[in-house]
């Protein structure tokens, strides 16, 4: 059977796919066989999830972690800053908004899109930007307004990445700069640590899991997204989030690997692209 529970694919529209995980019934991790792109099928009932990302999720994220956050969060504006000068900037699923003061305090006028009401309603109240507390498209934004749009780990969280990144063309400007962060389904070197260490491989889905997944991509189905809704000029290279030192070191060789050989098997991707 290499359609189980009738998945069309996201990207490419195919419905013939591979199975890569199948012990979560009813949900299947599945593999396009025509572009490649790794999808959880059907989409879990995420009712509640929003309350999940409460005051005690974040809670390390503006304390313990704060210091390593802001050095993350300010390498990121810096790339940002090589591409293009301040203007507007929107940042989908922003969170408490530690990007978004990071750019304000250097002349962004700054949006943020956020899912959890808990933190729209902190960032909402430690800027000078507007928060929008819901989905992207919700947010109706008007068209060719955004001078930049970022998606910071966000696009593997929506059912339905093809409109957004449909929506984040429609409301950027000519020329306008998109920048796409995710984890990187081919990060070949942690996967072989941790098949090491733990005796098993790394698992794409869980039921229950606090953070899920919908979508795994590749920097090949990452560029196709970006080809498709309308984005040329795509560069892709590491991203580097925050996390244990071990899985740091690890990170390290897939990077140096990445410099030596080419290979993009490093832990996650980031995308910018320009709006044709
Ligand atoms: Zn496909």
């Amino acid at each position: 059977m290499t359609n189980p529970t009738g998945a069309r694919c996201n990207l490419c529209g195919e419905t013939r796919f591979r199975i890569v995980e199948e012990d979560q019934k009813p949900q299947y991790v599945l593999k396009c066989l025509r572009c490649g792109l790794v999808c959880v099928d059907p989409v879990p009932d995420l009712t509640g999830l929003a309350t999940h990302y409460d005051e005690d999720y974040y809670a390390d994220w503006l304390a313990a972690q704060k210091e390593e956050r802001g050095r993350m969060w300010r390498r990121r504006l810096e790339a940002l800053e090589k591409r293009c000068s301040p203007g507007r900037l929107l940042d989908v699923g922003c969170a408490t908004g530690t990007f978004l003061q990071l750019a304000q305090n250097r002349g962004w006028q700054v949006w943020g899109t956020e899912y959890s009401a808990y933190a729209a309603r902190y960032a909402g109240e430690h800027l000078k930007g507007e928060i929008f507390c819901g989905e992207l498209i919700d947010a109706r934004y008007e068209e060719a307004f955004f001078d930049v749009v970022t998606f910071w780990h966000v696009l593997e969280h929506v059912a339905d990445p093809l409109r957004s990144l449909q929506e984040a063309r429609r409301i950027l400007k000519p020329s306008g700069l998109l920048i796409v962060a995710v984890p990187n389904v081919n990060d070949l070197v942690m996967q072989a640590a941790y098949r090491v260490a733990k005796g098993r491989p790394l698992r794409l889905f869980t039921q229950g899991e606090r953070e899920i997944h919908l979508f795994h991509f590749s920097a090949d189905t990452l560029r196709a997204y970006l080809r498709k809704t309308g984005f040329d000029n795509i560069r892709i290279r590491p991203d580097y989030g925050i996390t244990e030192y071990s899985k740091k070191a690890v990170n390290a060789a897939a990077v140096a690997c990445y410099y030596l050989t080419g290979l993009k098997v490093f832990n996650a991707l980031e995308a910018h692209a320009t709006r044709t």
